[in-house]
């Protein structure tokens, strides 16, 4: 199953950014993963670094402080966030990984896509996002909220927020 596609709705200034050689690079087998693995330093896998998934289920990885809508080279994605990586007798797995990107707020169930991606790529993973981030945009002021401890209650005017995904509805 393909999914929800998610477009972006983050700041107009970052879309200038897109460029069609600065987009992430796709994980579309093992071999393409074990590859960017190998031509990566200790110190770079250390870090989280920014993933989308993109229109055609594909993983694709970016340094940290590159911004998601640069990686998906400016198009609609399944899935993104932040993802790490940690060792494991011999392989690298999955260390970490959410749904934060303030670019996309994808919702929760955009797992799925997420998880498939990574089955394509060969990457041993959790059976979840290990850190999961609600987005919802306040039906009242607009204003993206990130809903924390279940607390559907916008921080900029205390309107109720819904309890389903809404980012991207129109009248911003
Ligand atoms: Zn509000």
């Amino acid at each position: 199953m393909r999914g929800w596609s998610y477009d972006y709705v983050g700041p107009a200034e970052l879309r200038s950014l897109v460029r069609p050689d600065a987009s992430g690079q796709s994980m579309r087998s093992p071999a393409d993963f074990d590859e960017w693995v190998l031509a990566r330093t200790a110190e770079e896998l250390a870090e989280p670094f920014t993933f989308v998934v993109d229109q055609a289920g594909v993983l694709r990885l970016a340094p940290r402080r590159g911004e998601h809508v640069v990686c998906a080279g400016g198009e609609a994605v399944l899935g993104a966030g932040e993802i790490s990586f940690r060792e494991e007798s011999g392989r690298w797995a999955v260390d970490e990984i959410s749904n934060q990107s303030t670019g996309y707020c994808p919702d929760v169930s955009s797992w799925a896509a997420v998880a498939e991606a990574m089955d394509q790529a060969g990457i041993v993973h959790p059976s979840g996002f290990t850190h999961e981030v609600v987005f919802r945009r306040c039906p009242t002021c607009r204003q993206l909220n990130i809903v924390r401890e279940e607390d559907f209650v916008c921080v900029f005017c205390d309107e109720a927020l819904p309890r389903e995904w809404n980012v991207d509805q129109p009248g911003r």
